[in-house]
This record gives structure tokens, C-alpha cells and sequence, in this order.
């Protein structure tokens, strides 16, 4: 099939859409165990964008795993197609020309790799919220570790399947150390830069 798909030259461009919106557009890709602070930094994060005019975008388990990603499970094959599928529909709103924040597990490295080979490595930045097994267990935030531990959940990440921390994240944030607020000043300090056209 694919060779009968012969692309359309449309007349409006990702150059296009980023001049009319007056910023250039991204991805934020958090990535960490469950509970490490993920959705709630990339919340403040795009809080603050919004409030200086950037139109952005969030993708979460919420929003993917009960819609276009349905039919997924937590086996490491539907965990990569689930990450194929949300970096696809990443790449897709950058073209529309927005900052894109996604906040997932994503656990394998290689699955990583392919997100930034989706989009194109100048506008993939890896955020590695990078907080301890331990706090992140304390934290509890669903109840899912609990479950996992007392076997109720199989293939949980950092219990009973693995993590591969990434090597050399653009930015790498331990919420042990740092508080919400000195989250976003990180990531905005950043990003200043590659938002401007
Ligand atoms: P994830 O999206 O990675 O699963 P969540 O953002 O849902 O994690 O949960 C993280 C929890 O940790 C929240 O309850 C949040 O309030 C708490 N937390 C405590 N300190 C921090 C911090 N410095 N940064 C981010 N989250 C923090």
C-alpha cells in the first residue's frame, strides 16, 4: 500500500504555522518512574507557557491510553507501540507548530531513541525526572506500587520490569532536590532559546 501513498504539496508548511503562532515548536519529552513527578511538572511547565502566550499541548496516559491507545497493554511490545503511536501524534502537533509536553514512563531506551528519530533530533529535548525508586514508592500517588509489590499488577515498572535511565538526558531533574518551581526555572532556562524564531 504504502507505495501508492504519493504526498500531497500542500501550500501551508510548519514555517508557516510557527510564524503565525510567533514561536517555534517542540517536544518535552518526561520520562521516569511512576509517581517521579512527571505530569506534575510538565503541568507547571506548560501553565507558565501558556501564561506568556506559547500554545501548547499535553500528552498523558489519561488522554492516550483511554482513547488511540485502547488496545495497548503493558507487555514490552504494546509499551513500544504505545510510545511509537504518541511520538507519531507528537511529531504531527509540532507540525502544527505547538510545544508539545508528554509525560510517560517510556522505559526502554531504544523506544526513546525512536521518538527522537520520529520528530528529528532538533526538536526532541529528554527531560529524565530522575527521583529515587524509593520516594517514588513512598509517594504512592495511585496506589500502583502497592499493588505491584502485593503482585495484583505484573510488568510494573521499577518492581517487577525494568527501567533503562537514560544516559545523557538534555535535562535531569531529581524531586528530591529540587521543588516543582525549580523544575519549571530548569526546563524554562532551557528552552528559552529554541522557542524564539
Ligand atoms: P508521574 O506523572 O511521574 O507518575 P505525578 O506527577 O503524577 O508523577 O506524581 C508525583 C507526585 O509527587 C505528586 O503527588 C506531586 O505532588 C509529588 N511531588 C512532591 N515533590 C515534587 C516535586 N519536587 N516535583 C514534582 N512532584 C513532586
Amino acid at each position: 500500500m504504502q507505495e501508492n501513498i504519493i504526498p500531497h504539496q500542500f501550500s501551508i508548511n510548519k514555517e508557516d504555522r510557527t510564524a503565525l503562532k510567533g514561536h517555534r515548536s517542540f517536544l518535552l519529552w518526561f520520562t521516569g518512574l511512576s509517581g517521579s513527578g512527571k505530569s506534575t511538572i510538565a503541568n507547571a511547565v506548560e501553565k507558565y507557557l501558556v501564561d506568556q502566550g506559547i500554545h501548547t499541548y499535553t500528552l498523558d496516559g489519561d488522554n492516550v491510553r483511554k482513547g488511540l491507545n485502547n488496545n495497548l497493554t503493558f507487555s514490552p511490545e504494546d509499551r513500544t507501540e504505545n510510545i511509537r503511536r504518541i511520538a507519531e501524534v507528537a511529531n504531527l502537533m509540532v507540525d502544527a507548530g505547538l510545544v508539545v509536553l508528554a509525560a510517560f514512563v517510556s522505559p526502554y531506551k531504544v523506544d526513546r531513541e525512536n521518538i527522537r528519530n520520529i520528530v528529528g533530533a532538533e526538536s526532541f529535548v529528554e527531560i529524565f525526572v530522575n527521583t529515587p525508586l524509593e520516594e517514588c514508592e513512598r509517594r504512592d500517588v495511585k496506589g500502583l506500587y502497592a499493588k505491584a509489590r502485593a503482585g495484583e499488577i505484573l510488568n510494573f515498572t521499577g518492581i517487577n520490569a525494568p527501567y533503562e535511565a537514560p544516559e545523557h538526558p538534555d535535562i535531569e531533574i531529581d524531586t528530591t532536590q529540587y521543588t516543582v518551581e525549580e523544575a519549571v526555572s530548569e526546563i524554562v532556562k532551557h528552552i528559552k532559546t529554541k522557542l524564539v524564531k
